[in-house]
């Protein structure tokens, strides 16, 4: 197992807030070329060794380099993007020193006179939420031109102890160079910057930034000074940090072990550390005390680079919308988050793909959400990038606009958007071919409702005694039974009938084995219609029973004239709700029974019904509390009603039963 990264030395926060981190990142990045920047050898990753060198790129005496155009205008392109300006006149020159990767003695390189200067790009600072606005400006002190070294193989070879392994197709390629200002503050903030200048790059087509293949390379120079002070501390090169993760580890560890050395009076050396993964610390390498001395010096065998306005107006021409941009238009033209602006922006081709989707006729809001949700996973599955997608953007509208339009369910859509990919068919076929066309048929639901209570007795038993969360679970049986077409918030609602039916059911059942009348149960409408309608089989609706949650005068005066109406000696059913039985059980009862009668009154009933959809405790008790409160009622005016009904339910029984009596 690979060792976990251990954490940078824990500095208190009270010392850590005494002094300020100043962080500059220096960002080597390959231009995407397809030959190397001073000869027509091929830049391609993967190669075998040494397959892709000539005189030049092996400096060979007596060859001459030529620069590539192309690596010029690519390094343009990144400068404008980033805002940077870009000279009319610049020049290589040869910066010099010994190694075996570098086969000349010197690397061209450029110094006094560089491409590009005076920059800046603006990150989104992590740990805030996307899109609120904590915007910092970093500057680009500047942009340069220069060959890649090869590339050294230290490891894998039978003799790598004593001799050295050197892979030239690497010499040569083009580079640039980008130096920021030491404008960071704080470890996030170096990886904001290094994921923003990374997208810019990608979106530009100026590399393929990829870290991996060390086509994006960063190296960190790190420094803490007390937090107040005007001048920098010394700094330190951080070297290898060839991960993001890397990048944010090591520069927190070295500003916590610069912190420690300064608060244990120590002095900070100036000099090159190597982040070391395994460690999980940095360890120095060289001095830079003892640096050499690069005798730069103008490169003799290049002319100077005299970049016209024309060609500088052309390649800017070429800049696309940049990522920022981009997730600003987002948000804007198509009603999605911030968040999820800048999801769909992280890369060119996730971006070019939804654009298309909402032009091909998905709304805005809900592409964005079948692409992160579902699209980009199942990609991921098959390893693939939204770029080589099977499906195109136009059949993704279409599966997205049925969803939406509510011709297939999100359950159906799920289906054959996994269809879609496996048999590259659009989902109108797949969707007819499977009849997956959405169960709106309220008869056809109900029927499926009723399979879900008969197959799940002990469930449905369970949700009926107060497990809300099963209907859930009721729910996706029904759903599962469906194939995924039925609409589910129409399932949802004949479930929910399902369960008063049933509590109903009882309460009638015991109802008329007192009564010896044929109530039947039925429920019509939804709020702020009654939600619950009793009605009879020879005189019609007698009554209905409006659960405290919705009981408002409105919704109670409907329910009068409901009743009235139909049958011209109905009555208003007011069921009162209160907390569970205690001390203050009686006064809580009281109060729920008056609080409700004040809407009663004003209808005018002939009976109150009073209804507990919960065990009242023992019976006997129960009848004397309603007893006293119906006295109450008689005493406070004339009694109002002509009957008063309680309804609770037993106590200690499996089924949910309810007992019913008359008390005045
Ligand atoms: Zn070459």
């Amino acid at each position: 197992m690979a060792k976990s990264t251990p954490e940078a030395p824990s500095i208190a926060p009270d010392v850590l807030a005494k002094y300020e981190p100043v962080i500059g990142l220096e960002v080597h990045v390959q231009l995407l070329t397809r030959t190397k920047i001073f000869c027509g050898c091929s830049t391609r990753f993967g190669d075998p060794p040494n397959t892709n060198v000539c005189p030049v790129c092996l400096g060979l005496p007596g060859t001459l380099p030529v620069l590539n155009k192309r690596a010029v205008e690519m390094a343009m392109r990144a400068s404008l993007a980033l805002n940077c300006t870009v000279h009319d006149h610049s020049r290589f020159a040869r910066k010099n020193y010994f190694y075996p990767d570098l086969p000349k003695g010197y690397q061209i390189s450029q110094y006094e006179l560089p491409l590009a200067t005076g920059g800046w790009l603006e990150v989104e600072v992590a740990g805030l939420p996307a899109g609120a606005g904590a915007k910092k400006r970093v500057g680009i002190t500047r942009l340069h031109l220069e060959e890649d070294a090869a590339k050294n193989l230290h490891e894998g070879f039978s003799q790598s102890a004593t001799k050295a392994y050197i892979d030239y197709n690497r010499c040569g390629t083009p580079l640039s160079e980008i130096v920021s200002e030491p404008d960071m503050r704080t470890p996030e903030e170096a990886y904001a910057y290094l994921t923003t200048l990374r997208q810019i790059l990608l979106y530009t087509g100026v590399s393929d930034v990829n870290m991996e293949e060390g086509s994006l390379r960063c190296d960190a120079n790190v420094s803490v000074r007390p937090r107040g002070s005007r001048e920098f501390g010394t700094k330190v090169e951080v070297k290898n940090l060839n991960s993001f993760r890397f990048l944010q580890k090591a520069i927190e560890y070295e500003r916590n072990r610069q912190i420690e050395v300064l608060e244990s009076s120590g002095r900070i050396a100036q000099e090159t550390r190597l982040w070391n993964q395994a460690e999980g610390h940095t360890v120095s390498m060289r001095s830079k005390e003892k640096a050499h001395d690069y005798r730069y010096f103008p490169e003799p065998d290049l002319l100077p680079v005299h970049i016209s306005s024309a060609w500088r107006e052309e390649v800017r021409r070429t800049i696309p919308e940049l990522p920022e941009a981009r997730r600003t238009r987002f948000a804007n033209s198509y009603g999605i988050t911030p968040y999820d602006a800048e999801v769909l922006t992280n890369t060119q081709a996730l971006a070019d793909y939804f654009e298309s989707v909402v032009k091909a006729g998905a709304p805005g809001k809900a592409a964005a959400n079948w692409m992160q949700t579902e699209l980009l996973r199942l990609l991921k599955d098959l390893g693939k990038e939204v770029s080589d997608s099977p499906i195109s953007p136009a059949r993704f509208a279409e599966l997205v606009s049925m969803v939406e339009s509510d011709k297939i369910t999100a359950a159906s859509g799920k289906k054959v958007l996994s269809e879609m990919l496996e048999t590259g068919k659009p989902a109108h076929i797949i969707v007819e071919v499977n009849g997956l066309m959405q169960m709106q048929d309220q008869a056809q639901i109900d029927l499926i409702a009723n399979e879900v209570v008969t197959k799940n007795p002990d469930k449905f038993k369970e949700y009926r005694f107060g497990k809300e969360g099963l209907l859930q679970f009721l729910v996706g049986q029904g759903m599962k039974n469906s194939r995924g077409r039925a609409n589910a918030q129409v399932l949802n609602q004949k479930l929910k009938e399902q369960h008063e039916k049933a509590v109903g059911d009882s309460f009638f059942q015991r109802y008329n084995l007192q009564q010896g009348a044929s109530y039947s149960f039925c429920r019509l409408g939804t709020p702020p219609e009654p939600d619950l309608v009793y009605s009879d089989g020879k005189a019609g609706i007698v009554g209905a029973e409006i659960t405290s949650t919705y009981l408002n005068e409105k919704e109670a005066e409907f329910a009068w004239q409901e009743a009235r109406g139909k049958v011209g000696t109905g009555a208003v059913w007011s069921s009162g709700t209160i907390g569970s039985p205690d001390e203050k059980y009686k006064s809580q009862l009281a109060g729920a029974i008056h609080k409700k009668l004040d809407k009663t009154y004003s209808l005018d009933p002939t009976w109150l019904i009073v209804d507990f959809n919960y065990p009242l405790g023992d019976a006997k008790d129960a009848a004397e509390i309603v007893r006293q409160v119906a006295l109450e009622i008689g005493s406070a005016r004339p009694m109002p009603f002509a009957e008063i009904w309680a309804v609770w339910r037993v106590t200690n029984i499996e089924e949910i039963q309810f007992e019913v009596f008359r008390i005045v």
